[in-house]
């Protein structure tokens, strides 16, 4: 049990996590319990053994039944993906180990069956504990809540149901699993907070698609709270606040009235082109991890999507995505952005791309080391299976190839011939695909911003990573909190970087866009107008901002800014004095920087 920290009263404690859902909410806290199961354990006589094992197979049953039950719901409530965690917990009730294991302890130690299956679970446990791969050693937690479940049921003690309580509640878990999220009654649930977790946990993805604010990844948020007390979550900034104070809850409260403000009227942009007043057109888009962000997409406005990240695709799972899986999907979301385009980036795992079942070596400095397009031209089987899949869909809409991390053209010219080897295979077997399917690369490495021009003679278009553009220009980690405060979107050496990469592509005659989180901050909207930039890709929701100020500006606005901003000397400067122009120009939207 874990013990509670206590806050004396008036002491409000201010938490920070990963915001995953924006919004906020000012509500009471429900704590998910999920305490163990307390049992007797019992010597029986060798006459009970028969009605013991009964007892056994009936708990084992009837959990069963309660793993179908919420493996129904998931589904029905659109969460399919999600199930597969609930097959596994199936599988696991049917596991040899588990009952024979269970039912001989039953037999010869003339114990009770509560008594019997913790046994075999220590004795479980230990195994796995001695098993080097991570994912198998995940498995164990699988197993106790497997037996968790059979237990509660040989004991008849129910689950806390969320649905029993009256009011509004803030779910307080330590982690929510899909099971553990579809009993609960969501009509009631305003808000959810977790110790663990990041942007693909599972609380962030339901969290998202409901649209009730979310953070995640707070460390201890359930040794704070006890139940019934007053916190706010700020999903938007990832903050969350513990017994706050009355002025607290009253900043909270404007704050919450001025988000709501806006999002309704930052919604209506959804529906108007992406438009300046002079008539450009800056083609906005979305970047997307899973399929079920499509209805964000769409309801956001986006013209289709800049960058599908399919690394997920390959993650929790014990073999790799075969071509089959990589086509359906793949499929399904050509099918859905007809007729907008959708520009799929091959495998670019590494990195601070969390690891997966793939072995990449341990690496002293990974972001620099085996990852993306090297990975795959190392194994090209890998590599291969995904293009196929890809030039598969393309005959169903749109399709665009992205690849990720090319540092130069001869990276590129082999990833043309894997292409181009892909290609031939399915012509031969008589296939469809799309012959014409657009080929880009990231540009996202500083020798490739560099030789973009050489770069450019060879693809059709490019799509600048910011994200790592600037990690590895400013050899700045970003994933390291420590030098955080160096990463400077606007440091002239990314925006010249920027201005470089544009100027190549259309010397070329290529579309360029930018996908990194640089484009969804409205911030720079207008320093990208005035570059001159095709495309912005971003996340959906950031759309109707970034088309708010496109809609209220002309393309000499943004070049008459960009001039000034090609003078700065630092970022912050340059920062300084982009934020004072656009809070001139958008009071409502942007803070002016203080003098
Ligand atoms: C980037 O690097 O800017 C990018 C969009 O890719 P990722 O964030 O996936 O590395
Ligand atoms: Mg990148």
């Amino acid at each position: 049990m874990v013990k509670k920290k206590t806050l004396s009263t008036g002491e409000e404690k201010i938490l920070k996590g990963i915001g995953v859902s924006s919004g906020i909410i000012i509500g009471k806290a429900a704590p998910l319990e999920r305490q163990r199961t307390t049992f007797i354990s019992r010597r029986i006589t060798a006459g009970q053994v028969p009605s013991e094992i009964k007892r056994f197979k009936q708990a084992i049953e009837k959990s069963k039944g309660e793993l179908e039950e919420i493996k129904q719901r998931i589904v029905e409530k659109g969460f399919k993906q999600h199930s597969y965690i609930l097959d596994v917990h199936l599988k696991l009730m049917e596991d040899r180990m588990l009952r024979d294991e269970t039912i001989n302890l039953i037999k010869e130690q003339l114990v009770n069956t509560e008594w019997a299956l913790q046994i075999t679970l220590d004795k479980i446990s230990e195994a796995f504990d001695a098993i080097e791969d991570e994912y198998l050693k995940e498995r164990k937690e699988d197993i106790k809540h497997v037996v968790e479940r059979i237990i509660r049921n040989l004991v008849g003690r129910e689950l806390r149901k969320i649905a029993d309580l009256e009011e509004e509640v803030i779910v307080v878990a330590h982690d929510l699993s899909p099971a553990d999220t579809i009993q609960l009654n969501l009509q009631r649930v305003i808000g959810f907070v977790t110790d663990v977790g990041g942007k693909t946990s599972h609380t962030a993805i339901v969290s998202r698609s409901l649209e009730i604010p979310a953070v995640v990844g707070l460390e201890d948020i359930t040794t704070y709270v006890v139940g019934g007390e007053t916190i706010i979550v700020d999903g938007t900034e990832g903050v969350v606040i513990v017994g706050p104070s009355q002025a607290t809850i009253k900043t909270y409260q404007l704050k919450q009235q001025h988000y709501r403000y806006l999002e309704r009227e930052l919604l209506k942009y959804s529906l108007l082109t992406a438009e300046t007043q002079d008539g450009h057109h800056l083609t906005l888009q979305a970047n997307i991890e899973l399929i079920e962000e499509i209805p964000a997409v769409i309801q956001y406005g986006a013209e289709g999507i800049g960058l599908y990240r399919t690394e997920y695709l390959y993650l929790n799972r014990k073999t790799l995505p075969d071509e089959e899986e990589h086509f359906q999907i793949y499929k399904r979301l050509v099918e859905e952005m007809v007729p907008y385009s959708v520009t799929i980036r091959t495998l670019d795992l590494g990195g601070d791309k969390f690891s997966s079942h793939i072995e990449l070596a341990d690496q002293v400095n990974p972001a620099m080391g085996l990852r993306a397009i090297r990975f795959c031209l190392m194994k090209p089987d890998i590599f291969k299976t995904q293009l196929r899949g890809i030039l598969r869909a393309s005959a169903y809409g749109q399709v665009k190839i992205l690849l990720p991390m090319i540092s130069g053209v001869e990276e590129l010219r082999e990833a043309k011939v894997i292409l181009e080897d892909a290609k031939r295979e399915l012509r031969s077997s008589g296939v469809a695909f799309d012959p014409e399917i657009p080929l880009g690369v990231m540009i996202e490495i500083p020798s490739a911003a560099i030789t973009a021009d050489i770069i450019g003679r060879e693809v059709d278009f490019f799509s600048i990573g910011t994200n790592d553009l600037i990690q590895y220009s400013l050899a700045i980690d970003r994933v390291n909190k420590y030098v955080s405060y160096l990463y400077e979107p606007l440091h002239p050496a990314i925006v010249r970087n920027i201005k470089g990469v544009v100027d190549f592509a259309h010397e070329e005659e290529i579309e360029v866009g930018i996908c990194g989180e640089m484009a969804a901050d409205p911030l720079y909207t207008l320093i990208f107008l005035g570059l001159g930039l095709d495309e912005l890709s971003m996340h959906p929701l950031a759309i109707p901002r970034v088309k708010k100020v496109l809609r209220r500006s002309t393309r000499t606005d943004g070049e008459h800014l960009l001039k000034e901003v090609l003078q700065f000397t630092t970022a912050k400067e340059t920062e300084h004095f982009i934020r004072d122009q656009m809070a001139e120009r958008f009071p409502e939207d942007f803070i002016q920087c203080a003098e």
